[in-house]
């Protein structure tokens, strides 16, 4: 088949891999001038596991909704929030408690172990480095701390994914750059837990998809899906397909599927079709810094689950990412997040990294973010129309299981995952 994807980031480049492999005749449209330009930039970078990345599920804590505002909020309601923005957040709430909470929550873990598996074989036959470091440590400055996570962890030993409960002590010596003077009780430790540098396996990706005979058209913008019966709009055309895809390059382009992997933008893409999807741009921070001193950086990951900030190690660099913040406060960063970041680092890891280098680099990404937490991985509102976005926080640990269970779908193939959790029709 002759496929269009939407979208280059690292669910764009591993749908065109995963469809270029499986003999497609695979376009991409990509806004950008090179992949991984938006959200899959410079996220956190943890791949495993991914239930525990902060704000990769909704939460039924109700302690949360009164954390909203303040230095130390969470989940942060900023200007230009509006009442979508509490709509949504109220769903996303509502969601963590839902009765269905629990089997999300095992198909999301399910798709994460499906995708890291995927993920290590392209990473093994590609033989590249992508930073990768193994262990993930979830730090608990009270004991007590263990309740709020006791839902993923359940799931996660359900799944075959258990985490060891270690003391102070043993956690130091998992990562020896941990202060000895911050308070810390114990910590639960996954030996298989990853991370990795998303953006550099986007492109390494992408590479590999255009050996396989993909092509990427980057600079190009799509700028609606609109129902036509022909389907031939600035050259696109779509053979039988009952809407045509408007670019802004004039490419000669000709196909008989296209894939959505627009991000944050699929809602807005989808919108002529009449479909209204409750996509929101959740924008939090990373800052990555170049390591000091070997012995103090951190050697895998760690997450702090009460402040919802995670520090990983990006092969020469350390990378720290939290903050939630719904509306975009007229896109300018919000310091008190940035402070709480860089207390952290220096406050966990003293000493690990140049966090005053001028090579230190600060970003604010958008997590495309759905109320129930799972991403649409899914046929589209039309006949040849396929989705697969809204993977919020987790994009990455999700990203090459979701591209390999779409290929099945387009293939006709059945995936190995139910992928009822995932399909349109929940909404
Ligand atoms: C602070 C932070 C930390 C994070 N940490 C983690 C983590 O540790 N682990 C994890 O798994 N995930 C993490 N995430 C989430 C992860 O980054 C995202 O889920 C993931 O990058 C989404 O990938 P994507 O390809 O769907 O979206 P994007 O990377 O945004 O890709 C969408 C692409 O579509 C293109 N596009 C959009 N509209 C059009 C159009 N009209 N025409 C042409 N092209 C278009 C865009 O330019 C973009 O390149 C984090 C996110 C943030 C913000």
């Amino acid at each position: 088949m002759r496929i269009l994807i939407v979208g280059a980031g690292i669910v764009g480049t591993a749908t065109a891999f995963e469809l270029a492999g499986d003999g497609h005749q695979v376009t991409v449209l990509e806004q950008h001038a090179a992949a991984a330009e938006q959200a899959s930039f410079a996220s956190a970078g943890l791949l495993a596991p991914s239930l525990l990345i902060p704000w990769a599920s909704p939460s039924g804590d109700s302690r949360l909704a009164r954390r909203l505002l303040g230095g130390r909020a969470t989940m942060r309601l900023m200007q230009g929030a509006g009442l979508t923005g509490l709509a949504w957040l109220w769903r996303w709430l509502r969601a963590g408690r839902q009765a269905q909470a629990g089997q999300r929550l095992q198909a999301l873990a399910q798709l994460g172990q499906a995708s890291l598996s995927r993920t290590r074989d392209i990473a093994q036959a590609m033989g590249s480095d992508i930073e990768s470091s193994p262990g993930t440590l979830v730090l608990l400055r009270k004991l007590a701390h263990i309740e709020l996570l006791q839902p993923l962890l359940e799931v996660l030993a359900h799944c075959g994914s258990a985490l060891r409960q270690v003391d102070a002590e043993t956690a130091r010596l998992i990562e020896p750059g941990l202060a000895t003077d911050v308070p810390l009780a114990g910590a639960l430790h996954a030996s298989d837990g990853q991370s990795a540098n998303c953006r550099l396996f986007a492109q390494l990706l992408r590479q590999a998809a255009q050996e396989m005979g993909a092509r990427f058209e980057f600079n190009t913008r799509v700028q609606g899906l609109t129902r036509s019966a022909s389907g031939a709009i600035n050259g696109v055309q779509l053979a039988g397909a009952p809407f045509s895809v408007q670019a802004s390059q004039a490419s000669q382009l000709q196909a008989d599927a296209v894939v959505l992997c627009a991000g944050l933008a699929g809602a807005a893409l989808l919108r002529p079709l009449g479909l209204r999807l409750p996509l929101m741009p959740v924008y939090g921070y990373s800052i990555t810094a170049p390591v000091r001193d070997e012995f103090h950086a951190p050697q895998g990951s760690v997450i702090d689950p009460q402040h919802r900030i995670t520090i990983s190690r990006q092969g020469q660099r350390v990378r720290i990412a939290g903050g939630a913040e719904l509306g975009h406060a007229g896109g300018l960063h919000d310091a008190a997040t940035l402070r709480t970041l860089y207390l952290a680092l220096s406050g966990w890891f003293p000493g690990g990294a140049l966090a005053s280098s001028p090579q230190v680099q600060v970003w604010r990404g958008a997590r495309p973010m759905l109320p129930d937490g799972a991403p649409l991985i899914s046929p589209g509102p039309a006949q040849g129309l396929w989705l697969n976005f809204g993977h919020g926080a987790s994009g990455w640990a999700q990203a090459c299981g979701s591209a390999q269970a779409l290929a099945d779908l387009i293939a006709g193939r059945r995936p190995a995952l139910d992928m009822t959790p995932f399909a349109l029709s929940r909404f």
